[in-house]
């Protein structure tokens, strides 16, 4: 053991888990970042198994014999338990590592990929709007109270104007304030969405009957729908509740219908609902414990003009908008609300032919 120690202190400084093992699979060696991550002390683990400390469950033979024939052995996201329990993943590289000619131990490296597993791209997302809302917020409120006095005052004058409807001036003033209405509403709108959108995300959560909050979202809808349009709901029977935030949840669904009416516009077309529960392979392991890591998925298939290529990757972007007199903040509201129910969501689109969007909400257990 002795001789281990000038070898310890380096691996101590190595950003990576590093075990070794003896070819019995007995751990040798546990550097310090090993400690971090599973929260088990080197001494501990020493002379123990692997499989009794991580709660591992593949054979220590498989390995040995495995690299007998291979260099090294690489295992992609392989789940243990931590010293309390938690859940997490690692990508796991084991090699023989000769000491001396007739002794050979078995080297282990070992990442913790937990996050980056479940957060994948999400995370650079997150962090761009988290870090633009603090500043929106101040902002969005400093272009309200003036723009309150705005609409006011148009709304008196236009009044006023309204009731000596005889000159020419009269009318030319009464169009101009109609425009200048309306411009400020619009306004009103755009603050409106930039508060909700800087708005900290505290959700109340409640068990909810997904297909019953779908249904009633989109209900308000009928104002933006004409004979070219059709609404067609494909409800499944057997999803449990999910725990969300019902208002939240309620804006996500229709900003995703609106864009779907929006973009069917012109060339009419039908908008699909689906609620189901996700395939097996969207399965993930549960933050926090809770819930069972399987996830219920909510998809809008609009028949609309689609997304081209080169633009899919902005759509979440907060401001970016190839509409006349959008926001750009649907969907990056949508993403945020979707990520703090520690879910995400997916889009794919053809350009001329229409758009998918998937939100996946993770079916919780009940709290
Ligand atoms: P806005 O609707 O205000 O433009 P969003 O964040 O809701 O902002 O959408 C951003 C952009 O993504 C839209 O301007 C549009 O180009 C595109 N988009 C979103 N949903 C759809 C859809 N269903 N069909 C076609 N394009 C879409
Ligand atoms: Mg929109």
């Amino acid at each position: 053991m002795k001789e281990l120690s000038p070898l310890s202190s380096f691996l101590n400084q190595v950003p990576l888990g590093v075990v070794i093992f003896t070819r019995q699979g007995k751990i040798m060696c546990w550097n310090q970042e090993m400690e971090l991550i599973t929260s088990w002390e080197k001494r501990e683990v020493i002379k123990k198994r692997v499989e009794e400390i991580l709660g591992f469950d593949f054979s220590w033979e498989e390995i040995r014999k495995s690299l007998e024939f291979e260099e090294k052995v690489f295992i992609r996201n392989w789940p243990i338990k931590d010293r309390w329990g938690e859940e997490l993943l690692l990508n796991l590289r084991f090699f023989l590592w000769r000491k001396q000619e007739n002794k050979i131990n078995i080297m282990c490296l070992a990442e913790d990929v937990t996050q980056k597993a479940r957060w994948g791209e999400n995370i650079r997302q997150m962090e761009k709007l988290s870090s633009i809302s603090r500043f929106i917020a101040s902002v969005a409120h400093e272009i309200n109270n003036p723009l309150t006095v705005i609409s006011g005052y148009t709304q008196m004058l236009l009044q006023k104007v309204k009731e000596s409807n005889e000159c020419e001036i009269c009318e030319i003033t009464r169009r101009g304030l109609e425009k200048i209405e309306k411009e400020a509403e619009y306004c009103g709108r755009l603050i409106q969405e930039l508060v909700d959108f800087s708005k900290p995300m505290v959700l109340s959560k409640e068990n909810v009957d997904l297909n019953f909050l779908v249904r009633e979202s989109l209900s308000v809808l009928d104002v933006l729908m004409n004979d070219k349009i059709r609404l067609e709901l494909n409800f499944s029977n057997d999803i449990p509740f999910v725990r969300v935030d019902k208002s939240r949840m309620r804006q996500v669904f229709l900003n995703l219908a609106k864009n779907a009416l929006e973009a069917m516009k012109e060339k009419g077309g039908t908008l699909q609902v689906y609620t189901r529960l996700a395939p097996l392979e969207k399965f993930s392991f549960p933050e926090n414990g809770t819930g069972n890591g399987r996830f219920i998925e909510v998809e809008f298939i609009d028949e609309g003009k689609g997304i081209p290529e080169k633009i899919l990757p902005r759509v979440f972007e907060p401001f970016f908008t190839t509409k006349e007199k959008g926001t750009g903040l649907g969907l990056s509201i949508s993403y945020s609300i979707v990520r703090a129910h520690k879910g995400w969501m997916e889009v794919t689109s053809r350009e001329g032919e229409g758009t998918r969007i998937k939100v996946f909400l993770p079916q919780e257990g009940e709290e």
